[in-house]
């Protein structure tokens, strides 16, 4: 006999893990199997390690750039080795309190690579042999892994993926990076702020191609300033990617011709495939199209007892997406799911410098949705906490249904915007207007202002502009 659980959940990365309390919490006996470290890709090789030396970055930035503040800072050295260390601690220290979670909530972790032997049963490979058990429900939250494009192979020394770039000994003196989008866009930021000479090639015509078209054209004004060569509508030539000892050489075509390049390091930040493979899914009647596991909208896949959440399911690959999935997933099966999942309502952030921070809809996506729309801009320019900080790049922008004043999105680029989209997500959680955001009271002076004079603006009753 197989032992039995209510649910087995695949994957102990934050959907896995999440979902594992909030079914404790719900009464049912789980089983969270692993392979690698609890935690998954955010915590070890995602999240948490990249926002802990984009913190290293932007501090050297800010030493050596005090001057303009009265803070004259001589000798500012970049210590890797303890940036390292430091990011590794706190991995660790996070590591340690994601093991504790699980045993104050008596969930059996199982240390092991979980195999399907049917929709029901899981056969988990590990260290001391194997074993076989049985759930209720079992839940996929195997996440993803990097990609690369057709013929460019990633050899993790001078043709990178994220997870290379993360465990370097040195910071590159040069580097290309190919694509714009949030990973890319960060480690720009990142290696530029150390020091190094960066080129970010984004196919698109814009870089951050997924967010609003003017918080893209702030980001990459700043980064072209920052001495970031920005060169969106180019695609990389893929048979011209030459690594050697001491570098790499590439070519990337476009409008005007394209270039050749040389740099110390190629990081491929391309996109994520879903990890699918290995898992047994032909012996149950999971689909999975385009490589993502298919869902509807209570993550249920094609086959009754199996659920699928976070980066295999694909749409936002991002942690808090794949935690309110799992979240939402064990409800679905206790029998307690009391709102649908809302991705309108999912916020997206990008910790460069600037900032990006989104929720909801673009004027664009709104517009193409039938919504009648109104925005309301606000300017870091604009307001004395940016002025104060240093750093009045970016603006905030509100975009509201114009029939109901209900906000629809928020759009936001500039300094520390990402603690600032808590305001605008839980204002559409509750159905919430311009007019409600404007009435609020904010703090002077905050960064919060800039949102809720960009809601006021949204009715015409801004009053810094
Ligand atoms: P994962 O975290 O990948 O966890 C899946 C787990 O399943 C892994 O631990 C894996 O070992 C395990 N597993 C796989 N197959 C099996 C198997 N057969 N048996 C047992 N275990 C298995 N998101 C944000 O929201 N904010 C950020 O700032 C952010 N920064 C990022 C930076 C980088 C460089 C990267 C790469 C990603 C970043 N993300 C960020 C995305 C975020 O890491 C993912 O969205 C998140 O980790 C997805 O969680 P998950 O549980 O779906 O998958």
């Amino acid at each position: 006999m197989a032992d039995a659980f209510d649910i087995v959940i695949l994957g102990g990365g934050m959907g896995g893990y999440v979902a594992a309390i909030r079914a404790v919490q719900l009464g049912k006996t789980v089983a969270l199997v692993e392979k690698d470290k609890l935690g998954g890709t955010c915590l070890h090789t995602g999240c948490i390690p990249t926002k802990a030396l984009l913190h290293t970055a932007e501090l050297y930035h800010d030493a050596k750039n005090g001057a303009a503040s009265g803070v004259n800072v001589t000798g500012v050295e970049l210590d890797w080795a303890a940036a390292n260390q430091r990011k590794q601690k706190i991995v660790d220290q996070l590591h340690k309190g994601v093991q504790f979670l699980m045993k104050k909530n008596k969930i059996e972790v199982l240390n092991g690579t979980g195999v399907f032997e049917s929709s029901t049963r899981v056969r988990v490979d590990g260290p001391d042999g194997a074993r076989t058990i049985e759930g209720g429900n079992v839940i996929v939250a195997t996440g993803s892994h990097p990609k690369s494009l057709p013929g460019v192979e990633i050899d993790g020394e001078r043709v990178i993926n994220s997870d290379h770039a993360l465990a370097l000994k040195e910071v590159p003196r040069s580097a290309v990076i190919v694509g714009g989008g949030a990973i890319g866009v960060e480690f720009a930021s990142m290696w530029n702020d150390l020091g190094a000479e960066v080129t970010l090639v984004e196919a698109l015509p814009r870089i951050t191609p997924l967010e609003d078209a003017e918080v893209s054209q702030v980001v990459s004004r700043a980064f072209t300033r920052r001495g970031i060569k920005v060169v969106a509508g180019a695609r990389l030539d893929l048979k011209s990617v030459k690594a050697s000892g001491d570098g790499v050489r590439l070519h990337y075509d476009s409008d005007d011709g394209g270039a050749d390049l040389n740099a110390d390091v190629l990081l491929m930040a391309v996109g994520r495939g879903a990890n699918v493979d290995g898992l047994g899914l032909e012996k149950t009647g999971v689909k999975v199209e385009k490589g993502w596991v298919m869902v509807d909208d209570d993550l249920r896949t094609d086959d009754p007892a199996v659920f699928a959440i976070g980066d295999v399911v694909g749409g936002y690959l991002l942690a808090h997406v794949a935690s309110h999935e799992g979240i939402h997933a064990v409800e679905v099966i206790s029998g307690e799911s009391h709102a649908p999942l809302n991705y309108n309502q999912m916020p997206r952030c990008t910790y460069s410098r600037p900032q990006v921070a989104s929720v909801g809809l673009t004027e664009e996506q709104a517009r193409e949705a039938g919504v009648e729309v109104k925005t309301g801009k606000f300017p870091f320019s604009a307001l004395g906490r940016a002025m104060i900080m240093g750093d009045t790049d970016g603006f905030v922008k509100v975009v509201t249904d114009a029939g109901t004043g209900e906000v629809v999105g928020a759009h936001m680029v500039g300094h520390n915007v990402t603690d600032l989209i808590a305001e605008p997500a839980l204002g559409q959680l509750l159905e919430g207007t311009a007019w409600e955001i404007g009435l609020s009271v904010h703090a002077h002076p905050t960064l919060s202002e800039a949102v809720g004079e960009a809601a006021l603006a949204a009715e015409g009753r801004a009053i810094h502009i």
